[in-house]
C-alpha cells in the first residue's frame, strides 16, 4: 500500500470510530472540514507567504510532517491527508538530577488529532472509553458523550503544498503545553529563561524531539511513583531532559481479544453501547503485541515481525548477556503459542551505526540500566487504546537491583548452594539472577500481571524433587513473587532458581495464540 492510500485508511478509521469536537459533525462520513479548513469563516489572523515564515534560515526535516526550525523555534507543516488521522502522544524523562524521577521513567501517552477550523489548527486528545458498533444511530449518541478537550490551538502561519498548515509548535516543547506535560513530574512549571527545545527529529512514522527543562520544584516528586532517594529540597530548581514522541498509529487497528479474568493480563477498558443486549457493557481488552504468522498455515511459524528489546547502551557490559537471556527465555511459551523466534534481544546500535536511535523513541522497546541506589525494576508498557497493541515497552533496571537479588539468594539459598556461602556472590551466579529479574519484568512488558497464586501450586514434595523442580521450575509462574526455592533441603539438589513456570506458557498462548476464523472480539 502506497503511503496516500494508508494515510486515507487512517483517517477513514479515525473518523469512523472516534468523532470528537474537532472534527466535521456526524463523524463518518465527510473528511472535508477537518482536513481543508474553512467553509465558515476563516477565524484567526490570515496565513503569511509561505517564504516569509520558512525562510531560508530554515533547517528542515521531513518525515511524518515537515519539521523546520528557525533559530528557536520549531515549525509543522502537516500534509491535509493527516489533519483528523490519530496519533500517539508519549511522554517520558531521558535525564535527570538525583531525586528528581530517573532517566528512562514513563510520563504518560495520550490519543491526540491535529484539525483545522479557519486559519486555526487544534490539537485535540481523542477519548476511546466509550464506544458505539460505528455505524448505527447508537453511534451518533456516543459521539454526543465523547468529547475529547482541546489541548492547544496554533494559528496558521503560513500554508504549504496543497494548503498544507505551517504552524509554530515550540511551546508544545520548551513550554508545558504539550499534551502529555512533563512539568508536574518534575515538580513545576519550566521556566521559559531556562527551558528550551534541544533538538528534534522526523521519521516516516514518528517525530522525536527532546527538550531541557527546568522548573522550580514546588513539592516532592517522584516519576511513575517511584521516587530517588535523597531527594532535594522543596525549592530547588530541577533541571531534566524531556523525550516527547509523536507517533501515528497503526492504520489497522490489531483486532483486540476480550479479558477473561481467570488469565492475568494487563487491559484496557471501555464502555460498549453497541451490544445488543439492554444495558452499556464495560468490556476490557488485554494488552499484547501485535504477532502474526508468515505462515499462517503452519503450526509453529516465524512472526511476520517479532518483537524486538534493544540492550541500551548504558547497560553494563557484564550483564548484557544476562538480560539478553531473560528476554529470550520467554520463547518457548511463543513457540506453545505457535510462534518460532517471537521475542529477540539485541544490542542498541552504537553512536556510529545510528547516531538517531534514541532509547526513549516510541517505536523501540529497550531495557535500560540506571543510575539509583533503588532496589527495583519495572516493565512499563505503551499501548493503543483502541486495541490494547503494544507499541513498546521498558525495562527499567536500578543498580541496586543486584544488592537486593544477592541479599534474597544468600539469605535463602546459601544452605543449598556452595556459591552463596561467600560474599559478594560470583559474577555468573549474580547473572542468573538477574536473568530471573528480567524474565518477570519483560512479562509484564508482554502484557502480564502477577499471578501470587503461583507461589502455593507446588507441594513441599515436588519442590524437593530435582526431577520435578528442573521440569517445572520452583513456583507456577515466574509472573509470582515466590523468589527462590527454600523449601529444598540439603542433599536435596532441587532447582533453585524460578524460571517460566505452566502457567506462563498457559497464558502466553492464550493472549498470543492465533485464533483461527475469528472476525471479532466475541
Ligand atoms: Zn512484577
Amino acid at each position: 500500500m502506497n503511503r496516500l492510500a494508508q494515510v486515507a485508511v487512517v483517517l477513514a478509521l479515525g473518523l469512523a470510530q472516534t468523532p470528537a469536537v474537532c472534527q466535521a459533525p456526524g463523524g463518518g462520513a465527510a473528511p472535508s472540514e477537518a482536513q481543508t479548513g474553512p467553509k465558515a469563516p476563516p477565524k484567526g489572523r490570515q496565513p503569511k507567504p509561505y517564504k516569509d515564515v520558512i525562510t531560508s534560515e530554515a533547517r528542515t526535516d521531513r518525515g511524518l510532517f515537515a519539521v523546520h526550525q528557525i533559530d528557536d523555534k520549531v515549525y509543522f507543516e502537516i500534509p491535509p491527508a493527516l489533519l483528523g488521522a490519530e496519533m500517539l502522544w508519549q511522554t517520558e524523562i531521558a535525564r535527570t538530577g538525583p531525586g528528581a524521577g530517573f532517566g528512562g521513567s514513563p510520563v504518560g501517552s495520550r490519543v491526540v488529532q491535529w484539525t483545522r477550523r479557519g486559519n486555526t489548527v487544534y490539537l485535540c486528545a481523542v477519548s476511546h472509553s466509550l464506544r458505539g458498533d460505528g455505524k448505527t444511530a447508537i453511534q451518533r449518541a456516543v459521539d454526543a458523550s465523547n468529547v475529547g478537550p482541546i489541548v492547544g490551538a496554533f494559528p496558521v502561519e503560513a500554508e504549504g503544498e496543497n494548503k498544507a498548515p505551517v504552524i509554530e509548535v515550540t511551546r508544545l516543547y520548551a513550554g508545558d503545553a504539550a499534551p502529555v506535560p512533563a512539568g508536574p513530574v518534575l515538580g513545576g512549571t519550566p521556566d521559559s529563561a531556562r527551558s528550551f527545545l534541544d533538538r528534534i527529529k522526523a521519521f516516516p512514522t514518528n517525530i522525536e524531539a527532546r527538550a531541557v527543562l527546568t522548573v522550580n520544584r514546588s513539592g516532592p516528586t517522584g516519576a511513575a511513583g517511584m521516587p530517588g532517594r535523597g531527594r532535594s529540597s522543596q525549592s530547588a530548581p530541577v533541571t531534566a531532559v524531556a523525550h516527547h514522541s509523536l507517533v501515528l498509529l497503526p492504520a489497522t487497528p490489531m483486532a483486540g481479544r476480550l479479558f477473561d479474568s481467570r488469565v492475568g493480563y494487563f487491559t484496557e477498558e471501555f464502555s460498549d453501547f453497541g451490544n445488543n443486549e439492554n444495558r452499556v457493557k464495560s468490556r476490557e481488552y488485554i494488552a499484547r503485541y501485535r504477532l502474526e504468522k508468515k505462515d499462517p498455515a503452519a503450526a509453529i511459524s516465524e512472526p511476520v515481525r517479532p518483537i524486538v528489546y534493544y540492550v541500551s547502551r548504558e547497560v553494563p557490559e557484564r550483564w548484557r548477556r544476562y538480560v539478553k537471556q531473560g528476554i529470550e527465555d520467554w520463547n518457548p511459551a511463543f513457540e506453545r503459542a505457535g510462534f518460532r523466534n517471537a521475542i529477540v534481544a539485541r544490542d542498541a546500535p552504537t553512536e556510529q551505526e545510528d547516531p538517531d536511535w534514541d532509547p526513549e523513541d516510541a517505536r523501540y522497546s529497550v531495557a535500560r540500566w540506571v543510575a539509583a541506589p533503588i532496589m527495583n525494576a519495572m516493565g512499563p508498557h505503551v499501548h493503543d487504546p483502541r486495541s490494547g497493541e503494544i507499541l513498546s515497552a521498558h525495562i527499567i533496571l536500578w543498580h541496586d537491583v543486584l544488592k537486593l537479588c544477592e541479599r534474597w539468594y544468600f539469605s535463602q539459598c546459601a544452605a543449598l548452594d556452595p556459591r552463596a556461602q561467600r560474599l559478594p556472590l560470583p559474577e555468573p551466579l549474580m547473572g542468573e539472577l538477574l536473568r530471573y529479574v528480567v524474565a518477570h519484568e519483560v512479562g509484564h512488558t508482554l502484557g502480564l500481571r502477577h499471578n501470587h497464586r503461583a507461589s502455593s501450586a507446588f507441594t513441599v514434595a515436588q519442590l524437593r524433587s530435582r526431577e520435578f523442580t528442573e521440569k517445572h521450575g520452583v513456583e507456577a509462574s515466574i509472573m509470582d513473587y515466590g523468589r527462590f526455592n527454600y523449601v529444598a533441603q540439603p542433599g536435596d539438589g532441587a532447582w533453585l532458581l524460578p524460571k517460566l513456570g505452566p502457567y506462563d506458557h498457559f497464558a502466553i498462548q492464550w493472549g498470543y495464540g492465533p485464533i483461527p476464523g475469528a472476525r471479532s472480539p466475541e
